[in-house]
């Protein structure tokens, strides 16, 4: 499999961003988080284990996970959030290993946005790139773009680990508080530097 970097950073910090720069360079991308909810939509590979554990009444009449009413539910109950995560995350993780084994690319980048929480991403990947910006900018980006409230945005971010600990995490990292200028010359750098270590990796 290619040479993989995991790339994550807090909620609008700008992953999509950054990580279609790289795809536009030649590196393979896998948004993890795509992956995650095609497993719900119908027909998805999680839709008879969620009809097992949960009852038919959470599968929508398009053959949909009811993501609303899932939503309700495991807010509610933490044990229920279990069992769901039970359910998805074994299932996350074979698809993205069968994605990244039909990648084709220089190398290859997950985009995680919990990356930093969980122990089995850190030794999923070789390496990890933390987009990185100021928590003001991240809301602004977040209420801009969702037209979330403040507080909303700030309710996400206190359920994601902070910016000290994703930093604290990173092998590399891109700075993304100015425009979107300004990461070019940081993608070049770090484009030029996975191309070589995918290279070592090879030989
Ligand atoms: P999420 O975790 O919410 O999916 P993300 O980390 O993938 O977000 P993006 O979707 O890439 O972040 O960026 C968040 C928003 O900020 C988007 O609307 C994007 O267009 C904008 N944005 C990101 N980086 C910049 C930049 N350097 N200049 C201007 N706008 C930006």
């Amino acid at each position: 499999t290619l040479f993989s970097i995991g790339l994550t950073g807090g909620i609008g910090s700008g992953k999509t961003t950054v990580a279609n720069l790289f795809g536009e360079r030649g590196a393979a991308l896998i948004d993890t988080d795509a992956i995650a909810h095609q497993l719900t939509t119908p027909g998805g590979v999680a839709i008879n284990a969620i009809r097992t554990a949960f009852g038919d009444s959470f599968i929508g009449a398009d053959g949909a996970m009811d993501r609303a009413r899932m939503r309700a539910h495991v807010f509610a109950d933490a044990a229920a959030r279990k069992r769901l995560e039970a359910v998805l995350h074994p299932l996350i993780r074979s698809e993205t290993a069968r994605a990244a084994q039909a990648a084709r690319g220089d190398y290859l980048i997950f985009v995680v946005p919990l990356l930093v929480e969980s122990q089995q991403w850190r030794t999923r990947t070789s390496r990890i790139l933390v987009v990185d910006c100021s928590e003001d900018v991240q809301i602004a980006r977040v209420m801009q773009r969702n037209g979330m409230t403040r507080a909303q945005v700030e309710a996400i971010m206190a359920a994601q680990a902070t910016r000290a600990e994703r930093l604290a995490a990173a092998d590399d990292v891109i700075e993304n508080n100015g425009d979107a200028a300004a990461l070019l010359p940081q993608i070049e750098r770090l484009h030029a530097l996975y191309l070589s270590m995918a290279k070592t990796n090879r030989d």
